[in-house]
């Protein structure tokens, strides 16, 4: 079945609902699970499909061949999600996102730290970017309550920010090599932390355990990793309605400015209107500004919340550059797709001139990858091996490495823009992103790549590859494109998450992030989006 296909199923719109949420990742599901359980009427209008969870172990089988493209386990691609981009790096944006229900994180790895209390006053602590109008401690109960709802696994070591809580979940067993690695850190004075997963090590609200498929990005066929159809199903039992296959295409306002309806298309080419009283655009940090943009009219030429002309601005995302390091003994890899330990030490500017989480990697490389010049470790190039010498290296057994996720700093000049000379297949311009780093992250990629080298020596490995910093990978965490602040000359929403501009139109997920930070954002995008539920019911 194509895109364009009917499938037969309803997809007419809702009387008025109270609240129309645009995207069924986990921003928006926490926000329509939360409105519908108040007895709020919400309608989710989707642009992707529901996925099967049956068909989980089909996309996995099909994720391990070694051609499949990243894109192709959940159908990303093709003229719906055309993309250009525009910056001195290409940015790979449909590997970034998934278009269905539970958005990206039916692809992504699981990583749930915390923010530090630091990333909410960057400015006023180190003269860097800008500080969020709300601190730490205002979302810390929040937090709590996302590490519920995501079910994190995870022990309070001696890093990151205070917690009122336990994690719902314990910690995943360290692998060998970590602890070598843990070992090593040790002696050299850096502290380390499990690293908290949203991903059940022992059953929790009726999934299943991690039973070690190790397939996890990009699929999880047990669902022990959280996905946020999890919450739309819930949503759904609390009485919400999902529209699938829905794409929005343009948002329309009344002469005062409030938001009237969300104009969407179907698989069959039909336009339809949904109107509510309350907007919650949960697109991701790309196609939420886009679709901003898309709606300017005569009033709002320049798009939608826009009055500040930051829509679309500060886009940010976390480099990640590593070494690899190689040992003379055995390290016993065990594949299980996912990290137990990292390393916060390095959070914040006390130590080095930028701020970076360090990340233990030690997937075994197959024995395909390191012959075909490849290394499922941390995406680090090597030279072809083949033959005896692929059987002498021994590299699935004697490899490991160590990342770092790095934090980029907000810079106006990274965004998305629309680019008018390309159209996706309903004719809309597509969404062009340019990234470029600054000299800011690269020497916060060479001082990365000192510690690397000191760590791997200090475990007894020798460091022999490390990625090129001039094209680092990228962790596909996208931000910043619709900023909160209090100032609406230099914000798109404020504190709660409604637009300055429109006051029945919120936003959540990372585009509201004003810093990104060098943690993982899914946490924050939940702990955020919790709170701008609380938000939305009290001003209906
Ligand atoms: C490979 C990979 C690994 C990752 N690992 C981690 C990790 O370990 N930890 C972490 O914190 N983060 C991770 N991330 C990032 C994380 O997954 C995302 O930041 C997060 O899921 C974004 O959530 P969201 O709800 O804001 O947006 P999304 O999940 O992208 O959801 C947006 C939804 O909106 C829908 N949509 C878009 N446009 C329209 C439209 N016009 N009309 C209707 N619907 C629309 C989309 O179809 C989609 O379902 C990873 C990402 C990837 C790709």
């Amino acid at each position: 079945m194509s895109a364009a296909d009917g499938d037969g199923v309803e997809r007419s719109p809702s009387p008025r609902a109270d609240v129309c949420i645009v995207g069924t990742g986990v921003a928006g599901a926490l926000v329509g699970h939360r409105l519908a359980e108040a007895g709020r009427s919400v309608v989710f209008l989707e642009a992707g499909e529901w996925f099967d969870p049956a068909s989980r172990i089909e996309r996995m089988e099909f994720a391990i061949r070694p051609d499949t493209p990243d894109t192709r386990v959940w159908d990303m691609g093709g003229k719906r999600d055309r993309y250009s981009t525009s910056g001195t790096l290409d940015y790979p944006l449909n590997n970034a996102r998934v278009k269905g229900v539970g958005g990206t994180t039916l692809h992504w790895q699981g990583n749930t730290p915390r923010f530090h209390e630091v990333d909410f006053e960057l400015a006023s602590e180190h003269g860097l970017g800008v500080d969020w109008p709300i601190s730490y401690a205002d979302l810390s109960p929040y937090y709590t309550t996302a590490e519920a709802e995501l079910g994190v696994a995870g022990s309070a070591g001696d890093e990151g920010p205070p917690r009122e809580a336990d994690y719902p979940l314990p910690a995943f067993p360290k692998r060998y090599s970590d602890g070598l690695l843990v070992e090593a850190c040790e002696r050299l004075g850096i502290s380390t932390r499990d690293a908290p997963q949203a991903r059940n090590s022992e059953p929790y609200d009726g999934r299943s355990p991690c039973i070690g498929f190790s397939t996890c990005l990009p699929v999880c066929p047990s669902g022990a990793k959280y996905s946020a159809d999890v919450t739309v199903r819930k949503a759904e039992a609390a009485g919400a309605r999902v529209i699938d296959r829905a794409r929005v295409v343009g948002l329309e306002h009344d002469d005062d400015g409030a938001i009237v309806a969300a104009r969407y298309v179907t698989p069959d080419g039909v336009e339809h209107r949904q109107e509510a009283r309350h907007f919650v655009l949960a697109a991701g940090a790309v196609e939420t500004p886009r679709l901003l943009l898309l709606s300017a009219s005569d009033a709002y030429p320049d798009g939608l919340a826009n009055s500040s002309g930051t829509v679309g601005r500060y886009l940010m995302e976390h480099p990640v550059v590593g070494t690899v390091g190689r040992t003379d003994g055995p390290l016993d890899p065990e594949p299980i797709g996912f990290l137990t330990t990292t390393s916060e030490a390095f959070y914040g500017y006390e130590r080095g001139p930028g701020s970076f989480v360090l990340e233990f990697r030690s997937d075994p490389p197959s024995v395909l990858d390191s012959a075909l010049g490849g290394d499922a470790i941390g995406d680090v190039r090597q030279p072809a091996v083949w033959g005896d010498d692929l059987v002498a290296g021994d590299f699935t057994n004697r490899e490991v490495s160590v990342n770092a996720q790095v934090e980029m700093l907000p810079r106006a000049e990274n965004r998305v823009t629309l680019d008018h000379s390309r159209t996706d297949d309903l004719g809309n311009p597509v969404p062009d992103v340019s990234l470029s780093l600054s000299d800011h992250e690269y020497e916060a990629f060479e001082f990365a790549f000192e510690v690397q080298a000191d760590i791997l020596s200090e475990m007894g490995a020798t460091p022999v590859r490390r990625t090129d910093p001039d094209t680092p990978a990228w962790a596909h965490h996208l931000m910043g494109t619709a900023r909160m602040g209090t100032d609406p000359d230099e914000s798109v929403v404020d504190a709660s998450l409604r637009t300055h501009d429109h006051p029945n139109l919120s936003v959540v997920g990372a585009s509201v992030f004003p810093t990104g930070a060098a943690a993982n954002p899914v946490l924050t995008i939940s702990a955020l989006a919790l709170r701008a539920a609380e938000d939305i019911d009290a001003g209906l």
